[in-house]
Formats: C-alpha cells, sequence, structure tokens
C-alpha cells in the first residue's frame, strides 16, 4: 500500500526520472524495483511490468548477483551519493541475454517507506570501444608512450616503454613516472609537471635543454618528449611520447666535431644543403645550405622522413627507400631529378648520399649532399637543342670512346638511328683498317684535350651504317662536365668539297704542265741559239787575239781578257741553262743502275778540276737504283763538282754513302769545304741563287736547281746540312720502285 504522500512523491518522481536521458531504476530497501523510466526498458529490453515489483538483481549478469544483497545493504547503512562499484567494471545484463558495460551513479532518496535508492545507469559500450581502440593504438605506436595523471602516476603504458626502459610493465603501472628520469632532475620534475597540467597543450618537453631518461638498468640515454593532453570523464592526463635519440645525437657530435671542417668545405657554395638522416631516413641534422634550399627550418624538419623532400611520383615509385637501399649496400648513391622545396615548388636536384658507418661498421646513419642544378640542366637542355639543331653532324664521346650524345645530323649523315649509337664505341662509325690504331690516339686527345682538327693533315674517313666509306674533316672540342672531360667531334663530309677540289687541282695542273712544256721549250730553244753567236764571239776575240794582240797596248789587253771571260761565263750560263731546260724536255726512260757506276762517271766528268784541287774520293758500298741515266749522272757531277768548287784550305775529301730507310735510298755526299749559314741552306736550291762572287767562285747558280729537278721527277727529296767551316752533306732519296713524275 502506497499512502498518498509517497503516492504523491511516486509521481513527481516519475515525471522527472522520465525527463533526464539516463536509464534511471528507483530502488526499494529490500531491493525491489519500485520505478523504472522508458530509458531503463529500453536499454534492459524489458517493459515495465516486467520490471516493477521485481528484484533489481535480475538486470545483473548471475556472477554478481550473489553479492549483491550485502553491498545493498551496506548502502542502507551509509547513504550518500556515489558512483557504484569503487572503480571495478560493472555490467548489466538485457533481457536477450547480453551484457554490456555500465556505470552507475546511485543517491538515496528519504522516504516514509525507508531509503529509496535511485539509480542512473549509462551504457559505456561505446566509450569502452574507444578507450581500447585508443588503448591498442597507443600498445602499437612504435614510440615509447606512456600516460600519466596529474599525480605523476603512470596509468599506462606501451609495448615499446617497457623495450625501451627495460621494465615490466607491473613495475611501472600505479608508480611515479619521476622513477623513469636520472635522480638529478627527479626532485624538479613534480613542479613542472604541475606547471603542464596548470595550461595543458600539446608541445615539446624541455624547449631548448637536453633531455635524459634512465633505463632499469641505471644507464642513461639522451631523448626527446612530446607532451599531448588527454581530456577524459575522470579529468585530464598527459601523454608522453618517447624518442631515444641516442643516434641522433652522436651523429650530430660528429657533425658538431668536424663542423669546422664542414664550414670551410661549404663556405661559398650557396647551393648546397648538406644534412644528416638517422638509419630510418629521418633527418637528424641540418644546415644553413639546406634551410636555403629547401626552405624548412632546422625546428621542423628534424625529425620528419627524408620523403617529404620528393616528388608525390618518386614517392609512390618508393625512390627515397630505393636510393637509402643503395647507398647501404653500395656505401654511395648519386643521382639527379626533380625535388620539392616546402613551399611545393621543384629544383633540379643532383643529391649524393652516403652511408655513415661507425668503426665496427654498423650503420649509423647517412649524409646527403644536394645542390640546386637546375640552372645547369636548363643550360644542358639548351646545349643539347643547340647541338640537335646543328647543320654539322656532332657526337659526343667520353673517355672510354662511348658515345654519349648525336644530333639529327648525325642519324642523316651516318644512317643510322640514335639508339644504334647512343653507349656504343666510336669506332663504329670507323672503317675496320682504322679502328685497331683509334683508341690510343683518343686516349692521347684526352691526355691533352685542347680544341683541334683532327688527324694532323691526313685524309680522314668515315663509315656509313650501310658500309660506304666518305671523306671527313672533324674538329674535336674537349667539354669539361662534372663527369669528367667528354669530346664533342664535328664531323663534316667532304664529299662534295674533295670532288670540286679535285676537279678544280685537275684544272690547275693542266694548265701549269702546259705552260710548263712552254716554258722549256723556250729555254731549250733560246740557249740553243744564244750557243751560235757566243761561239761566234769566242772565236772572233781568239782571232783577234792571236793576230793583233801583239799590237795592243796593256789596256787593250785587259779588255780582250775580260771580254773572254764574260763569254766563258755566258757560255757556261747557257748551258746550264739548257741542261736545266733539258731536264723534263729530253729525258730518258728510267733503267736499273748501280749506283756506283754513275759515281765513276761522275768523277771521270771531274777529272781536271778533280786533279788540280788533290781532291779525294771516298765511295762506300752502293746499291742499285732505278732512275733516268744521264740525269743521275749530272746529279752526282754536280754535287762532287760542288765539294771540290767549295773547298776550303785543306785538300778536299768527298765521301760518298747511301743507306737504306722506308723503301727509299738515301744518299750522302759529305765534303770538307767553307760550309755555309743556316740561313741559305734552302735558297741555294733555287734556279740562279748563289752565295759568291763570280771570281772567288764561278758558277751560273744553276746547278743545283738541276738536282732538286732530277731528284723531283725520280720522286725524291734532297736537302742539304752544313754550317761555315765545318764542311756540307747534300743528301737525296731515291724510291726503291720510283715512279716517273715528269
Ligand atoms: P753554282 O753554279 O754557284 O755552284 P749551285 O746551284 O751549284 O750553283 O750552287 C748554289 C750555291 O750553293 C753556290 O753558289 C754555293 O754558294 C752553294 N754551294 C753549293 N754546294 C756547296 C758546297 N758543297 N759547299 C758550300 N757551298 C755550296
Amino acid at each position: 500500500m502506497v499512502n498518498a504522500s509517497l503516492a504523491n512523491q511516486v509521481e513527481q518522481l516519475t515525471a522527472i526520472i522520465n525527463a533526464v536521458p539516463t536509464a534511471v531504476i528507483v530502488v526499494a530497501p529490500g531491493g525491489t524495483m519500485t520505478l523504472v523510466n522508458h530509458q531503463a526498458q529500453q536499454l534492459f529490453g524489458y517493459g515495465s511490468e516486467e520490471l516493477l515489483g521485481q528484484s533489481v538483481d535480475m538486470l545483473l549478469p548471475q556472477r554478481y548477483r550473489q553479492a549483491h544483497p550485502a553491498l545493498r545493504d551496506s548502502f542502507q547503512t551509509q547513504p550518500s551519493a556515489r558512483p557504484m562499484g569503487a572503480g571495478r567494471d560493472l555490467f548489466g545484463l538485457r533481457k536477450d541475454g547480453t551484457e554490456f558495460p555500465v556505470e552507475i551513479g546511485l543517491t538515496p532518496l528519504e522516504t516514509e517507506e525507508g531509503t529509496l535508492v535511485v539509480s542512473s545507469i549509462n551504457d559505456i559500450s561505446e566509450r569502452k570501444r574507444l578507450e581500447r581502440r585508443f588503448r591498442a593504438t597507443i600498445e602499437s605506436a612504435p614510440t615509447a608512450m606512456v600516460m600519466i595523471d596529474a599525480q605523476g602516476t603512470m596509468v599506462l603504458i606501451n609495448k615499446e616503454l617497457e623495450r625501451l626502459f627495460g621494465y615490466q610493465r607491473d613495475e611501472l603501472l600505479h608508480h611515479k613516472v619521476e622513477m623513469l628520469l636520472p635522480p638529478r632532475y627527479q626532485a624538479e620534475h613534480p613542479s613542472l609537471r604541475s606547471g603542464f597540467f596548470a595550461a595543458p597543450q600539446a608541445r615539446r618537453m624541455g624547449v631548448g635543454r637536453d633531455l635524459f631518461a634512465q633505463h632499469k638498468d641505471g644507464e642513461e640515454f639522451p631523448v626527446e618528449i612530446g607532451l599531448s593532453p588527454v581530456q577524459t570523464d575522470e579529468g585530464t592526463f598527459v601523454l608522453a611520447a618517447i624518442v631515444d635519440i641516442t643516434e641522433r645525437k652522436q651523429i650530430q657530435d660528429a657533425v658538431k666535431e668536424s663542423e669546422e671542417n664542414f664550414r670551410l668545405m661549404v663556405e661559398g657554395i650557396q647551393d648546397y644543403a648538406l644534412f644528416m638522416l638517422d638509419p630510418k631516413g629521418r633527418v637528424a641534422s641540418w644546415n644553413s645550405g639546406a634551410h636555403r634550399l629547401k626552405g624548412y627550418d632546422e625546428a621542423e624538419i628534424l625529425g620528419r622522413h627524408f620523403s617529404c623532400f620528393y616528388t608525390p611520383e618518386d614517392i609512390q615509385a618508393g625512390k627515397p627507400q630505393k636510393e637509402l637501399e643503395i647507398a647501404k649496400t653500395q656505401g654511395r648513391c648519386e643521382e639527379e631529378s626533380w625535388r620539392i622545396r616546402k613551399d611545393g615548388s621543384r629544383f633540379w636536384a643532383n643529391v649524393i648520399i652516403s652511408a655513415l658507418r661507425d668503426k665496427q661498421g654498423k650503420l649509423r646513419g647517412f649524409a646527403k649532399v644536394t645542390r640546386d642544378f637546375t640552372e645547369r640542366k636548363r643550360l644542358e637542355s639548351l646545349f643539347r637543342a643547340t647541338v640537335e639543331s646543328a647543320p654539322i653532324a656532332m657526337v659526343m664521346i667520353g673517355g672510354d670512346g662511348a658515345i654519349q650524345l648525336v644530333n639529327a645530323e648525325t642519324e642523316r649523315l651516318f644512317g643510322y638511328q640514335r639508339a644504334e649509337l647512343l653507349d656504343k664505341p666510336i669506332e663504329q662509325l670507323l672503317p675496320e683498317r682504322y679502328r685497331p690504331g683509334h683508341p690510343a690516339m683518343r686516349t692521347g686527345f684526352f691526355a691533352t684535350p685542347q680544341a683541334r682538327r683532327m688527324g694532323g693533315g691526313r685524309d680522314l674517313f668515315a663509315l656509313r651504317k650501310d658500309g660506304s666509306e666518305f671523306p671527313v674533316e672533324i674538329g674535336l672540342n674537349p667539354v669539361s662536365t662534372e663527369a669528367g672531360t667528354l669530346v664533342l667531334a664535328a664531323i663534316v663530309d667532304l664529299t662534295e668539297r674533295k670532288r670540286t677540289a679535285d676537279a678544280t687541282l685537275q684544272q690547275l695542273n693542266d694548265e701549269l704542265g702546259r705552260s710548263n712544256v712552254e716554258l722549256q721549250r723556250f729555254a731549250y730553244v733560246a740557249s740553243h741559239d744564244l750557243q751560235t753567236p757566243l761561239r761566234n764571239v769566242a772565236s772572233f776575240v781568239e782571232l783577234l787575239n792571236a793576230t793583233y794582240g801583239q799590237l795592243l797596248d796593256d789596256q787593250g789587253k785587259d779588255w780582250i781578257r775580260r771580254i773572254t771571260q764574260s763569254v766563258k761565263q755566258q757560255q757556261l750560263l747557257v748551258k746550264d741553262l739548257l741542261e736545266f731546260s733539258r731536264v723534263n724536255a729530253q729525258s730518258h726512260p728510267f733503267e736499273r743502275l748501280p749506283a756506283r757506276q754513275l759515281v765513276d762517271i761522275a768523277v771521270t766528268l771531274l777529272e781536271s778540276s778533280l786533279r788540280e784541287s788533290h781532291a779525294e774520293i771516298q765511295c762506300g758500298e752502293l746499291p742499285d737504283v732505278t732512275g733516268d741515266r744521264s740525269q743521275l749522272v749530272q746529279l752526282l757531277a754536280n754535287l762532287i763538282g760542288n765539294a771540290i768548287k767549295y773547298r776550303s784550305d785543306a785538300p778536299p775529301l768527298v765521301q760518298i754513302s747511301a743507306s737504306h730507310q722506308d723503301g727509299e735510298w738515301c744518299f750522302a755526299i759529305k765534303d770538307n769545304g767553307i760550309g755555309m749559314e743556316q740561313r741559305y741552306l734552302e735558297r741555294i736550291f733555287e734556279i740562279f741563287e748563289r752565295l759568291h762572287d763570280q771570281r772567288a767562285y764561278p758558277g751560273s747558280g744553276i746547278g743545283l736547281a738541276i738536282c732538286r729537278r732530277v731528284i723531283q721527277r725520280h720522286g725524291g727529296r734532297i736537302w742539304v746540312e752544313s754550317s761555315p767551316g765545318q764542311g756540307s752533306t747534300f743528301y737525296f732519296t731515291l724510291p726503291e720502285q720510283p715512279e716517273d713524275k715528269a
């Protein structure tokens, strides 16, 4: 039975509990439910008639039912508003038999019937789920994490923290976080902690100071700690993420140690980013060049993975990791590609990554040098474009002779596709016969590279893909690049030019030939016709002298002597000129002749002057030669004659010898005469070139010109070595198989 006032109270209470958003059940002292609101019916899945008057234990899982009455009684003896369960996990039981986590608040309500208990029940399934997820996330985080409450008690730790500090979880949970600090920091820590809780916000701990943690074994290690406040129903907690920076510190220390060297090394190089990565690829140090080049501050980039410098395409392709892998296995990785600055802009980077290892060979991290090659790339593209569009074939080769670049004209000229040439040896473009000797020449060029014409005057030929050859002219230019010296060869096809040149040369030769023949004919006729009047003058002067010589006074006699001398001189000149013009005009066919015999004939011709001068002729062993007998005799007579004529005070000694080299005979006629100055050595072979006065040494200045003609006709060369007072040696060569060049 419920009296009026109670009924009244119940009515009011029902209105209230139906208005609140949580499930509410009012329980009488004996444990029976006297009121349940809609939310409670919904939560447990019962209708009100199924609940009212029943024991509240029916809403508890079976395992708690036995203990429940006693707990209820204890509440009755000390009724106060409080949460039920004192920290234990509570569960409700639905009509369908499923359990769910709950949170229950108890409020005593004094009535005439005794103390009623108003219990508000919250389904905390969702919160529990989130909490589980939160814990799982923390548990599996690769970073050591610990959550503490405002008193510094550790309420949550993860596996990585256990590993890092060497403790078991139970040794840490519900203990003060200070146990993870080196003793010297423990005293000041609680006040710092309170400071954080007073104004909690996510931040780096101990900014500017070096932080240290202490392992269970007492060993200290440097750390970096991030703090994040976590708001929960139970108040504010702090989640601390602790990173062991031993490795990073080692790298930084190493950097500091050699900082001076570094500074000197990078000084003045503006586009140089130099930084370190830890073994996992996270940035561990940062220099000012890196800041300039990439735009990141040291504070924001330290600890970030270096893949943030790569383009999305490269990241997609796994390039950052691949490059570390190469550096790790090969010690170094160099490459060029696009990179990204903090502001998103791209630059063409030359990157060198080197692995850093300690003495034991353990990987400590990586040093990375990045340079901005954007401008260089632009110039290179420009260079390539220029080469590509040049109207001349251009080929660039490296020191190993491999083709690195060809232009469109090269493809056209040689008939290859570009891909058939790149990376192939340059010798592919040479006729077979030049290939063996080419690498040595190439090495020679690379040894002292300078822009020059190739081939030093030799005719050069190139080979097309179809096997045909063509004459070329090649200009070589060294190009210094990062990768060492390369050579850019410009190849000009001479086919057309050669054709025109040959035609022109032929024409000139024909003309020259014609005028030579005319000239020789003139010289022959002139000198021949001059001989008769000269002979007449000589005869009449002789007659005059014989007949009237006695009548003449000294003056007259002197004149006669002078006329005679001039006529002799004139006759000599005419004779020599006639000889000279005959060299080509009256030549005899070549024959095989013993040179010794030719010398003997020449000596006979010189009989009188030999005798007069007491000259000695020494003749070594001489070969058989092929040539024009009378011309060769004349050549020898001229040379031996000169050797005697241009004698010094000593009796003349003429030594004749011959040696064989490169398919020709080289003759030497050596005298002990007056010799001559260096500057005349070439000139004396010119016609009418004489070094002496007629009175000192009579002559026409034609003898050596005749010698040169004879030798030219035989396809040889003639020259002299001499110095004043030292005698002279005249050399001439005769090919073993001369072709008549008349
Ligand atoms: P030349 O009729 O004057 O001898 P060549 O043509 O034979 O004419 O010689 C030209 C010049 O070369 C001579 O005048 C002489 O000065 C010089 N010469 C030729 N042979 C000798 C020699 N064996 N020793 C010194 N000088 C020589």
